[in-house]
């Protein structure tokens, strides 16, 4: 109420002055009519005048009315340069704050809320250069006043901040107005104030506070590389450490545009998504689903049975489908691109040397302008007593372990409820495993939302997998031929006899054995880089996993197109990673997809917002395909389509999430899908009719009744 008032307030003042056409009394003729006049009202009331002169100044300026030049000129003829300056300074300071502070009070929330997503490079640049930015904007006279005033307001800059910037940033242009008004009778216009010659002088002033930055920037970047000896010339324009999707899109991507690269692969082609990953992982998934399938046969009218199968031909099937797409990545393809490849472990000897040492022990070293760290991510291993020597399996070892048993392993322990774990649980039952899933904490699939785990739990469980949260994995025990793992639950110890253990409970970058630490690149929990990429050496790049935050395979493949650039072309133009429309699904069944924010992420962070479901019980097809398991949750900025995130559970959920994705991506809201025809009976129907539900919630109800009752009257 308090926000609707002020802004009243401020309408009625602005038209006021429009309307009472009080701008007529700020012009320069007026001024230099009324000169004499005024100067006489001074000599008598200083003070008086002083005080009304200040008070109009400060007035004008938090009403963001034009005028602010003439009275600036006024106070240079009337108050002379060092009375006027100082009065215009404060005057034309704390004006700007009360209209700044009147914009973020009425404006800042709404406006934050609806464009949040959008404003966040200018909320971080703000939050990191907002003095600078608003001193440059504040020293060009070309940028009105009352705009940045406005605009700032609607930022995070601080009050403080934005004052102090403002009142210095304006004291030069303050002094060259007020020292004009003291010449009044020589200038005929304002452009004879502010001549092309002078604003130039200014514009260059803006750009002062960059030159010490670029200038550190240099600095800095010389300490770095002053311990190394700069090679004369380079062999390459850039090497490739790892032949992941990272690594394998980074060095497409030079090639491409004709760089002289080589990538560097210590194992096999691909990475872990095709060998250890995404690939064998979705082949298994594949054939549970029709174990599944056969076992639940009556569902669909057949007659149930049990599904006969030889796990060793499971695992052959698993390992055909990872030999089918191996020549998408291997090295003949690669090198047909352009692509140098060597087999072989790389290291970085210095910025600009990679020494690689081949599969055959021959060491060669290569120079090279840039270097692209591609080199991924491993399973992490709890610190777990006796866990070593247990024989444990991980997503690493498993593929080739299960590989040569005829038999799939009748009791397996899952370590890890997050969606690798989930996905090799619920497999694995399916094809018969008893599967005992153990996570420490209270739920599966942690960062989805409540009820997403829910129905992941519940779908787990389904397929025969005891889901066991809340269980703290205390160690590994050995006993008569037998494993046990020891679980702490409810104050209490529960041994668990197993016949493989899968350790899955996430994946840890690599960071050492490849020179990061012998030259000084930092780690965290990934490899240090800025927003484009690259490491605290400009011309060293990470991405993918050894990169993060993300581990999926299209985020490697996203952020080597960064990487590959900015390595490349860098010093012309550079591009932020952006990650503002991130997709990812989980593959169990149903599958969880989720692109953007989903309810406890936007509850975190403070973000209004609307959630509208749309369960798959309703649609047409799912009910068709005994698939109405699941639902389409849109998060939505309160009153507004524009989509702040989406997740969605159902059958072909990560197939059906493009179209939102898509959306996200160009800006498109709820309302365009709703007007988008979806072929009918599809799961892709489930968008529609999502939009459809937020419409019904939306719909003009006043209008309606209106339309109501203009059908009443029609019927007579
Ligand atoms: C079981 C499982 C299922 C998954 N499912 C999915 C999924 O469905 N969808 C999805 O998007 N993601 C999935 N992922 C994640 C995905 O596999 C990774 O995000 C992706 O492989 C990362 O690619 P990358 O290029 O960063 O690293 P990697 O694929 O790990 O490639 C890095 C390569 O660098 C090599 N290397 C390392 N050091 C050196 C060195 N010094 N010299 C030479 N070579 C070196 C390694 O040998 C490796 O081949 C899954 C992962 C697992 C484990």
């Amino acid at each position: 109420m308090k926000r609707i008032i002020i802004a009243i307030v401020f309408v009625l003042a602005i038209a006021a002055w429009f309307l009472l056409d009080l701008g007529q009394y700020l012009t320069l003729d007026m001024l230099k009519a009324q000169q004499r006049q005024l100067g006489a009202f001074y000599q008598a009331k200083p003070l008086a005048v002083i005080a009304v002169f200040f008070i109009g100044y400060v007035t004008l300026t938090a009403l963001s009315v034009p005028g602010a030049a003439i009275m600036t000129l006024a106070a240079g003829a009337l108050f002379g340069v060092v009375t006027g300056t100082v009065l215009v300074s404060f005057a034309s300071s704390i004006g700007a704050t009360l209209a700044f502070l009147a914009s973020r009070y009425v404006l800042r929330d709404g406006v934050q809320a609806r464009f949040g997503g959008r404003l966040k490079p200018v909320n971080e640049g703000i939050a990191r250069d907002g003095a600078f930015y608003l001193f440059s904007l504040r020293l060009v006279p070309v940028f009105p006043f009352f705009a940045v005033n406005l605009l700032l307001g609607l930022t995070p800059i601080r009050t403080w901040t934005f004052y102090w910037v403002s009142q210095i940033g304006m004291l030069l242009g303050t002094v060259v107005y007020v020292n004009a008004g003291t010449q009044l009778a020589r200038i005929n216009s304002l452009g004879d104030v502010a001549s092309p010659g002078l604003i130039g002088s200014f514009a260059a002033l803006a750009a002062l506070p960059w030159i010490p930055r670029w200038i550190m920037g240099m600095i800095r970047a010389r300490r770095i590389y002053a311990r190394w000896k700069h090679p004369r010339r380079f062999d390459r324009n850039m090497v490739v450490i790892g032949a992941g999707a990272a690594g394998l899109v980074s060095s497409l991507i030079a090639a491409t545009v004709k760089a002289r690269v080589t990538l560097v692969e210590a194992n096999k082609m691909g990475g872990d998504c095709l060998n250890y990953g995404c690939v064998p992982s979705k082949a298994l998934i594949k054939s549970a689903r029709v174990a599944h399938a056969i076992r639940h046969a009556d569902s669909y009218g057949l007659a149930q049975t049990t599904p006969q199968f030889h796990f060793r031909a499971v695992m052959a099937r698993i390992h055909a489908v990872i030999a089918a797409i191996e020549p998408h990545d291997s090295v003949e393809r690669y090198t047909g691109l352009g692509v140098h490849v060597l087999n072989g472990h790389a290291r970085i000897i210095d910025p600009w040397t990679v020494e690689i040492t081949r599969d055959d022990g021959n060491v060669e070293q290569l120079t090279t302008r840039a270097i692209v760290i591609a080199a991924g991510a491993e399973p992490a291993i709890p610190a777990l007593p006796g866990l070593d020597g247990s024989g444990y399996l991980t997503s690493d070892t498993l593929w080739e372990r299960f590989a040569q048993l005829d038999e799939l392993p009748r009791r397996i322990a899952v370590l890890g409820g997050g969606p690798i774990g989930c996905e090799l649980s619920q497999a694995f039952a399916r094809l018969g495993a008893q599967v005992f899933q153990i996570e420490l904490g209270p739920r599966i699939m942690p960062r989805e939302d409540d009820d997403v785990s829910d129905l992941a739990r519940a779908a787990l469980t389904a397929s025969g997998v005891t889901v066991l949260t809340d269980h703290e994995a205390r160690r590994i025990e050995h006993r008569d031929g037998q494993y046990h793992i020891v679980l702490h639950h409810g104050g209490h110890d529960i041994e668990l006899p197993y016949d493989a253990l899968i350790v899955a409970v996430g994946r840890k970058p690599r960071l050492s054995g490849y020179g990061l630490e012998d030259i000084g690149i930092e780690t965290d929990r990934t490899v240090v880089t800025d927003e484009y990429l690259a490491t605290i050496y400009p011309n060293i790049f990470a991405a993918g996993d050894v990169a993060g935050p993300y581990q999926l395979t299209h985020v490697a493949a996203h952020q080597a197109w960064y990487a590959s650039v900015n390595a490349l072309f860098g010093q012309f133009r550079k591009f932020k990673a952006d990650y503002r429309v991130i997709p990812w699904t989980t593959f169990i069944d149903p599958e969880v997809a989720r692109v953007g924010l989903n309810e406890r992420e936007a509850r975190e962070r403070g973000i209004a917002h609307e959630v509208t479901v749309y369960p798959m019980h309703e649609l047409d097809r799912a009910i068709a395909e005994s698939a109405t398991q699941g639902f389409v949750k849109v998060l939505t900025p309160p009153g507004k389509d524009r989509i702040l995130g989406v997740t969605i559970v159902g059958d072909h959920a990560g197939e059906l999430l493009a179209e939102y994705v898509l959306a996200m991506k160009h800006g498109l809201g709820l309302n365009k899908i709703l007007g988008t025809i979806h072929t009918y009976p599809t799961m892709a129907e489930a968008n529609k009719f999502a939009a459809g539900e937020w419409k019904k919630k939306h719909a003009p109800q006043t209008l309606l009744r209106l339309v109501e009752r203009y059908h009443t009257w029609r019927r007579g």
